[in-house]
C-alpha cells in the first residue's frame, strides 16, 4: 500500500463492494455526508451498539436506558445554548467559491508543520543509531524552529476562538498565508458564524413559533428525562442515563467518510453525582471507558487521550478519546465533566424544579454530570479501517482480510459443503440449522472452497466450517480460523459449544 490516503481509499471502496456503505441515494449521484449502511454494515453497527450497552447498562447496575423522541420542544435548545452558540466559523473562497471551517484551515496548517517536523525525526532515526528523539526535538534547529511556530500559532488561535474573535481569525488565516487548495489563491471572504443545527417545521403552519430542530446530539433528551427516570426507577446518585440514537448536525466541511457526517448516530451516557464528586466520577469514567476501546484487542498504541486546554464555560474538566485512524490521530470519544449548567439551565428556562434530594444528607440539589459521548459510526470507522488488511500470500495473489473483533464481526460463521454432491450439502445444511438459531452464519457452495475462504475473509467472518467426505464418516467438519488460516477438525456434535467458547464476550 502506497501511502495512508490510498489505504484510506482502498477502505472506502472496500466497504461499498462489500455491502457495508453505500453513498446515500446513490443512483442520484448521492447525497454530501449522508451515507447508508448495506447487509453487512447494519450487522456490525448493531454489535457495537450493542456491546457499547452491554458494558453500560447491563454491567453497571445502576446505569439505565432510554430512547427519547428526536423532535423536541424548540426551548430546549436555547436553554442547551445550541441556538446561540452551536456555531462554527466559516469562509469561503472568492475563486474557487468553495466553502471552509475557518478554524479547521487554522487547524490544517498547525497540522503541516508538525508533519514537516515528523519527517524530520523519523529521517534522523533512520540515519542515528540509539536515536535520543527527545534530545533531537530539543535541539535541531529545524525542529526546534517549526515547532516555536506551532506554539506561537496555536496561543493566538486559541485566543481568537475563545474570544469569537471573527476578524482577528480571517487575518490569522492571511497572516499564516493559507491558500484555498482548490484555486491556491487567498482571496477570503470575512468569517461568518453558522449555526449547525437543522431545522424543519411542525405542523401545517409555518409560521416562526413551529420551527422545531432535529437533535444535534441525544443528551438533551436525557436531560429533560432526569427526573421522571430518577423518579419512576427510584435512582440513588450517583446514577447514569444511556441513550444511543441519530443526530444531526449541518456540518459545513463533511468529510473523511463517515468520520464527520450531516446524519449520524451517537452513544451518550449522563452520569448524575454528588456535586464536588464530578472529578473523582471524570477519572473513573476515563478509566472505564478506554477500558472498553481495549477490551476489543485493539492494540493500545492506537488510542490517546486529548485533554482539553480550554474548557466550554459549563466544564471543568474535558478530554478527547483519539483513534489512531488512516488519516490520523482524532477524536473518536469525548468525557465531559459538565457540571450542572444543563440541568440548571433547564430548571431555568422550564420553571420546573429538576433536583435530587439526598436521604444521606436531607438535601435538595441539582446533581453535577459527568458524560460520556462517542460516535457510532466513528466507532465503525475505527473498529473497520483497523480491521482492514491486504496480506501477500504465498502464491503472490493478495488477501484482503477484515480482521474484526469476532464478537463484532456481522457473519460469526460460514458452513461450506466442499462440493456440491455426495451428500455434503445436505449436512451442511443441517449444521447451519443448528447454528442459525444462535448466530448469524451463511450457507455457500458456490465457487471453489478456496473462494469461497477468500469471500469470508474479506467480509470478516472469523470461522469457515467446512463439510467434507470426512464428515459423512466421523461426523467431523474443519474449522478455518480467519486471521491464522489454521484448519482442525471437531466433532459437529461440539461444533456450537466450540463456537460458544470462542465468540464469548457478547
Ligand atoms: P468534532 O470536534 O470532531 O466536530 P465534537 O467535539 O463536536 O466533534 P461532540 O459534540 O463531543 O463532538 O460529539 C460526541 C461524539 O459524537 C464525537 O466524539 C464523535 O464521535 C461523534 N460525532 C460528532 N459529530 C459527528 C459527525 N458530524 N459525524 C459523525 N460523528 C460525529
Amino acid at each position: 500500500m502506497a501511502n495512508n490516503e490510498d489505504l484510506f481509499k482502498s477502505i472506502i471502496s472496500h466497504a461499498k463492494e462489500y455491502g457495508y456503505i453505500f453513498p446515500s441515494s446513490e443512483i442520484y449521484d448521492g447525497l454530501s455526508a449522508v451515507y447508508d449502511y448495506g447487509q453487512y454494515g447494519v450487522e456490525l453497527k448493531n454489535n457495537i451498539k450493542q456491546y457499547w450497552w452491554k458494558a453500560m447498562v447491563q454491567y453497571h447496575e445502576n446505569i439505565v436506558g432510554i430512547d427519547s423522541a428526536i423532535f423536541m420542544h424548540p426551548t430546549i435548545w436555547k436553554a442547551s445554548g445550541h441556538v446561540d452558540a452551536f456555531n462554527d466559523p466559516l469562509i469561503d473562497n472568492k475563486d474557487s467559491k468553495k466553502r471552509y471551517r475557518a478554524d479547521v484551515l487554522i487547524e490544517d496548517h498547525i497540522q503541516k508543520i508538525e508533519d514537516k517536523i515528523n519527517k524530520e525525526v523519523e529521517k534522523a532515526k533512520k540515519r542515528f543509531e540509539n536515536f535520543d528523539e527527545a534530545l533531537f526535538r530539543q535541539t535541531n534547529p529545524r525542529v526546534v524552529e517549526n515547532q516555536k511556530k506551532i506554539d506561537e500559532i496555536t496561543a493566538k488561535y486559541a485566543e481568537l476562538m475563545q474570544n469569537n474573535d471573527l476578524v482577528g481569525l480571517k487575518q490569522l488565516i492571511l497572516d499564516l498565508e493559507i491558500a484555498c487548495p482548490i484555486s491556491g489563491t487567498r482571496n477570503w471572504t470575512d468569517v461568518r458564524q453558522f449555526n449547525l443545527m437543522f431545522s424543519t417545521q411542525m405542523g401545517s403552519v409555518a409560521d416562526g413559533a413551529d420551527t422545531i430542530y432535529l437533535r444535534p446530539e441525544t443528551a438533551q433528551g436525557i436531560f429533560v428525562n432526569f427526573l421522571n427516570v430518577q423518579k419512576t426507577g427510584r435512582m440513588k446518585l450517583p446514577f447514569g442515563i444511556a441513550q444511543i440514537g441519530k443526530a444531526f448536525r449541518n456540518e459545513i466541511v463533511a468529510r473523511q467518510f463517515i468520520f464527520r457526517m450531516r446524519e449520524f448516530e451517537q452513544m451518550e451516557m449522563q452520569f448524575f453525582v454528588r456535586p464536588g464528586e464530578e472529578l473523582k466520577w471524570f477519572e473513573y469514567w476515563k478509566a472505564e471507558r478506554i477500558k472498553w476501546h481495549q477490551s476489543l484487542g485493539i492494540p493500545a498504541e492506537n488510542y490517546r487521550f486529548h485533554d482539553h486546554e480550554k474548557l466550554a464555560h459549563y466544564a471543568n474538566a474535558a478530554t478527547d478519546i483519539e483513534f489512531k485512524f488512516p488519516f490520523g490521530f482524532k477524536e473518536l470519544e469525548g468525557i465531559h465533566s459538565r457540571t450542572n449548567y444543563d440541568l440548571s439551565r433547564h430548571e431555568e428556562f422550564s420553571g420546573k424544579k429538576l433536583r435530587y434530594f439526598d436521604p444521606e444528607t436531607n438535601e435538595s440539589y441539582v446533581p453535577y454530570v459527568v458524560e460520556t459521548s462517542i460516535g457510532v459510526d466513528r466507532m465503525f470507522l475505527a473498529v473497520f479501517s483497523h480491521a482492514y488488511h491486504e496480506e501477500k500470500m504465498e502464491d503472490g495473489s493478495v488477501r484482503v482480510v477484515l480482521r474484526l473483533p469476532a464478537m463484532l464481526a456481522p457473519v460469526k460463521a460460514a458452513v461450506l459443503p466442499l462440493v456440491k454432491k455426495d451428500g455434503m450439502p445436505e449436512k451442511a445444511r443441517e449444521i447451519m440449522d443448528i447454528l442459525k438459531r444462535e448466530y448469524l452464519c451463511q450457507y455457500d457452495e458456490k465457487d471453489a472452497i478456496g473462494r469461497r475462504y477468500r469471500r469470508q475473509d474479506a467480509i470478516g467472518t472469523p470461522f469457515c466450517i467446512t463439510v467434507d467426505n470426512q464428515t459423512l464418516e466421523d461426523n467431523t467438519v474443519t474449522i478455518r480460523e480467519r486471521d491464522t488460516m489454521q484448519q482442525y477438525r471437531v466433532n459437529v456434535d461440539e461444533l456450537l459449544n466450540t463456537l460458544r467458547g470462542k465468540l464469548a464476550g457478547m
